[in-house]
């Protein structure tokens, strides 16, 4: 089976991809041996996204793919944006949530955006794919599933953060699940190029 490692130590995105890619061997950072911090120091998702996959690439040389992500609320000027991870000073999901809260207090317009940018390197070529979930800013934390910001953001269409939501809906409707579908329609277009006859196996697409 093919393998492809996953360029992150962030649980909760590796369990959701976990459950969106199937038919090849996904690999984690533990496995591939690799155990430092991964910088993140562009501006851009797209930036960080190649940063992240290239560092894992040169150190493994196998195929790998890396998401960089994060949450843009329209009037904090698209902030935490690429800071989403330690926008409070901290590595923290409870201070960061509570700084956009309190950012919030007064605000009239609380839409926001989850962005997700992967970057894939596959058979040493590079490829982006990206996935935005529009929603809303909630006036207080609301359940606990999730991870990050999703106890305070309200995906457009529904009532219920993405705390209270089950993680099968998140994955259909998320920005990272839009951009792992879009992925795994890719890698099973490039697989079944050169594996024409194993072609239903593959990814159950
Ligand atoms: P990075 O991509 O590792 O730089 O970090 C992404 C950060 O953005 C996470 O640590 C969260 O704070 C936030 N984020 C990205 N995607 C999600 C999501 O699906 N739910 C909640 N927070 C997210």
């Amino acid at each position: 089976m093919q393998e492809l490692v996953i360029a992150s130590n962030n649980a909760g995105k590796i369990l959701e991809i976990r459950q969106l890619v199937h038919g090849i061997s996904l690999l984690s950072l533990a496995d591939i041996g690799f155990s430092e911090e991964i910088p993140e120091p562009y501006h851009t998702f797209e930036e960080n996204a190649l940063a992240k996959a290239s560092i894992i690439h040169k150190f493994s040389g196998k195929n790998v793919f890396a998401d960089d992500s994060g949450l843009c609320v329209n009037a904090l000027h698209g902030a935490p944006g690429v800071d989403s991870a330690h926008y409070s000073g901290e590595r923290d999901d409870e201070q960061n949530l509570q700084k956009v809260l309190t950012e919030l207090t007064d605000a009239s317009d609380r839409s926001a955006f989850y962005k997700a940018v992967i970057c894939l390197v596959w058979q040493g070529e590079v490829y982006y794919f990206e996935g935005i979930c529009e929603g809303v800013i909630a006036g207080e934390k609301r359940g606990d599933g999730g991870f990050g910001y999703d106890p305070i953001f309200i995906p457009d269409g529904y009532d219920q953060t993405f705390g209270e939501l089950p993680l099968s809906l998140k994955n259909e409707i998320s920005h990272r699940g839009k951009a792992v579908k879009k992925m795994v329609a890719f890698l099973a277009g490039a697989m079944n190029n050169v594996q024409s006859d194993n072609r239903s196996s593959l990814f159950g697409i």
